[in-house]
């Protein structure tokens, strides 16, 4: 036999298939270990057969199989080619996506640990061996215990010895790692409400392969969810669940635990390597039947699979912004078709070339209008911080947020105080009269750079100077920098000197449950008021909380981005939905510089349709996604002037393609990046708005075409973060 191998090089140079001859017995999606020039090497076998190219002799055997069954099944490699494809990556690199990294490298392997058994005690002991008497003793007692402990208590040596005289036989055993393994609860099977009955049933029932459900937070599409999950798996059939951040993977998976058991697997990599390569092997080997995780997880390696689960599908994170730079959607969908599985999303506020596509018929459409309860969505204040300013208040807090703050805490209820502040924002903002300064052409914001101080756009790369005053009302409180999370909890914690206050973000969190410690620790009321940055805006569920404060909305209404707007309306409709789950009412305290603002009107309403019909109007005239596709070749590397001679080169071939077809091009220049440079590398792109994605091929060809050792080149399609 002959196996086809990709070695496990992600390099366009070797990206071809080599042949070996092999066992009979070895099967397509083995990994192995190959002789490759000089040394050896790991490989994947993607395809045997009985014939080969090569005169056999000529061909070198494979030097050794690594796993007892092969580690990628045949649709993934199927998908390795299409990812290969569709991204312009090495087989390699794609079917990387399809193991944990840590598998690969050799690292970790199944956990063993050694048990000492009872045998006999009747052997010989002198008087003298007291220890091994006593162990012996204990051993015959309880038949047989983990040797550590043993051998703690009673010293090693006298194990050794007892073990060598046959009285003790020492045995490993393969254990399974259990991560989060003392979660559970909350998955109690619910009796569905007639809206989730009907939402069910249409997913089932429909033809269409994808639906998108539009729910408002609290409508219960966890629900629906797993009843979809349970449906797929009684027809004998596997499911993938993915949600956007770790931070929701506990909860997520507490829930699945308690309804499903051990079929619910979860990947994540702020899991153990050991553990990972567990949950990973019992997916593999039909053991666990659900995968559960973040966007990697949709590469889980499960066959059949019935049901593959997206929730809060506006995330930003379902894009991969490294190689291969995948969208979750479209490998989502390769699977669905591929398994003729269902395909769902989830939204209270979905994204906007999402919504399209369900309005246009192409996704099923189902729309939850009411929170599971009948609650009423919580009540949105907009406070105008203008006003404030005026007023003489410089603390961070508006009058309205501190006396509902007040009442809250008098009666006894909880509340989040939330920082819309991604990284930091260093869009120049007027404090006085809310201006935010745009580009002229483009309608984005600007972005402060202090190498320069100069103001950017970065969808066009004009430059503007600085600005000192304000150009409409020449105020001069002009600000560039939201407030830390640190700062808001000492302002806090003087206002109101008894609450008890949890602060949560980058800096607090550390561990693969950080997260969830302190999100456990509010739950459980240890504290009065959380604080935190987008890590709390999503999927909580704290039934005493009735307050929530934003306090700087606009932050993210002003990043340099066409999708701050949507991005705005998604943040506040999430951190919003935290309010007012249970009994009690909730309030929302929204603080703006910009409360005449459409997106915050819309977002203070509720009013999805509203902001969509707006939204989309907006990015019709102005020509942004998804009535066009924002395209970016990187050029990058550590020589000047090599970045600068393939900069032009790629630039120069895609002119050409403009000349061409001037139709597809909105827009097409190259300059610098936002950030000049990154980890000494210098950074150069070719910046680029296309009518359709008529042209994308032959832009992958390019970048291609002109990456090289020392300079690499690579293509980014609407990329989330233009820096
Ligand atoms: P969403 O994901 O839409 O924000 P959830 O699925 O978190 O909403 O549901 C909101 C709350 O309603 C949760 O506490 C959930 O346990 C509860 N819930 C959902 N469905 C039902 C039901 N059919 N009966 C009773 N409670 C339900
Ligand atoms: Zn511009």
């Amino acid at each position: 036999m002959y196996a086809k191998v990709i070695v496990d090089i992600a390099h366009s140079r070797v990206d071809r298939i080599f042949e070996y001859s092999c066992p009979d017995s070895l099967a397509a999606g083995s990994r192995v270990k190959v002789p490759f020039g000089g040394r050896t090497v790991d490989g994947f076998v993607i395809g045997v057969s009985r014939a080969s190219s090569y005169p056999a002799e000529k061909l070198r055997p494979v030097s050794a199989v690594f796993d007892e069954a092969p580690a990628i099944l045949p649709e993934c490699l199927e998908l390795t080619e299409l990812i290969s494809r569709r991204y312009r990556v090495p087989q390699a690199a794609a079917l990387r996506l399809f193991l944990p990294s840590e598998m690969r490298q050799g690292k970790v392997h199944e956990a063993y640990k050694k048990f000492a058994v009872f045998v006999t005690d009747e052997i010989k002991l002198p008087a003298s061996a007291k220890k091994q008497s006593a162990a012996l003793g204990y051993l015959k007692e309880v038949g047989e215990c983990e040797l550590a402990p043993l051998c703690e208590k009673f010293g090693r040596g006298a194990i050794n010895s007892l073990s060598d005289k046959g009285a003790v036989e020492i045995q490993a055993r393969k254990i399974t790692r259990n991560p989060f393994g003392g979660l559970s609860g909350g998955g109690e099977k619910k009796t569905l409400t007639p809206a989730q009955l009907s939402a069910l049933e249409s997913i089932e029932s429909s033809d269409k392969q994808i639906h998108l459900i539009h729910g408002v937070t609290g409508s219960g599409k966890t629900e629906i969810y797993l009843n979809v999950i349970d449906g797929q798996l009684r027809r004998g059939k596997t499911a993938i669940f993915l949600v956007p951040e770790i931070s929701l993977t506990p909860q997520m998976l507490s829930q699945l635990r308690s309804r499903f058991g051990g079929a619910a697997a979860i990947l994540h990599s702020g899991l153990s390597a050991g553990e990972r390569f567990d949950e990973w092997w019992r997916l593999r080997s039909g053991e666990a039947k659900i995968a559960v995780g973040a966007r990697s997880a949709v590469f889980a390696p499960l066959e059949n699979i019935g049901a593959i689960i997206i929730d809060e599908e506006h995330d930003s994170s379902y894009i991969s912004e490294s190689a291969p730079r995948y969208s979750t959607f479209e490998i989502a969908e390769m699977r669905a078709r591929y398994n003729g599985a269902k395909l769902v999303l989830g939204s209270a506020t979905p994204s906007v070339e999402t919504y399209v596509r369900a309005k246009d018929g192409e996704l099923g459409l189902i729309t939850l209008t009411e929170r599971i309860n009948g609650n009423p969505m919580p009540e949105i204040i907009i406070s105008d911080m203008r006003k404030e300013v005026r007023r003489g208040n410089n603390t961070g807090f508006s009058l309205a947020l501190r006396e509902e703050l007040d009442k809250t805490l008098s009666d006894g209820n909880q509340a989040i105080i939330y920082l819309n502040r991604r990284g930091y924002s260093r869009t120049v903002l007027c404090r006085d009269c809310g201006y935010v300064a745009k580009c002229e052409n483009c309608d984005v914001t600007l972005t402060y750079h202090s190498e320069d101080n100069c103001l950017k756009c970065h969808y066009c790369g004009a430059k503007y100077r600085m600005l000192t005053a304000c150009p409409d009302c020449g105020g001069r409180h002009v600000l560039y920098n939201g407030t830390g999370t640190q700062r808001v909890v000492a302002d806090l914690k003087s206002l109101f000197p008894s609450a008890r206050i949890l602060r949560m973000d980058n800096d607090t969190v550390s561990g693969k449950d950080g997260h969830y410690k302190i999100l456990k620790k509010f739950a459980e009321r240890q504290a009065d008021i959380l604080v935190g940055t987008q890590m709390i805006a999503k999927g909580h569920d704290f039934p005493s909380v009735t307050l929530v404060g934003i306090l700087d909305a606009d932050m993210s209404l002003h990043f340099s981005d066409y999708r701050s707007g949507e991005r705005t309306f998604q943040l506040i409709t999430q951190v919003a939905g935290r309010s007012g789950r249970a009994g009690d009412k909730g309030k929302v305290v929204l603080q703006t510089y910009s409360p005449e603002n459409y997106i915050l009107r819309y977002a203070a309403s509720y009013d999805y349709n509203g902001f969509f019909d707006n939204e989309i109007a907006l990015r019709k005239a102005t020509g942004f996604p998804p009535y066009s596709l924002i395209c970016r070749v990187m050029v990058t590397s550590e020589d000047g002037d090599a970045a600068l001679q393939t900069l032009k080169s790629v630039f120069f071939a895609v002119e050409d393609l403009r000349k061409a077809a001037p139709g597809e091009f909105i827009f097409l220049n190259k300059m610098h990046s936002p950030i000049k440079k990154i980890q000494g590398k210098i950074r150069y792109q070719v910046l680029m708005r296309l009518q359709s994605k008529a042209m994308l091929e032959k832009i992958y060809d390019i970048a291609v075409a002109n990456s090289s050792g020392d300079c690499l080149v690579y293509v980014e399609e609407n990329p989330v973060n233009l820096s």
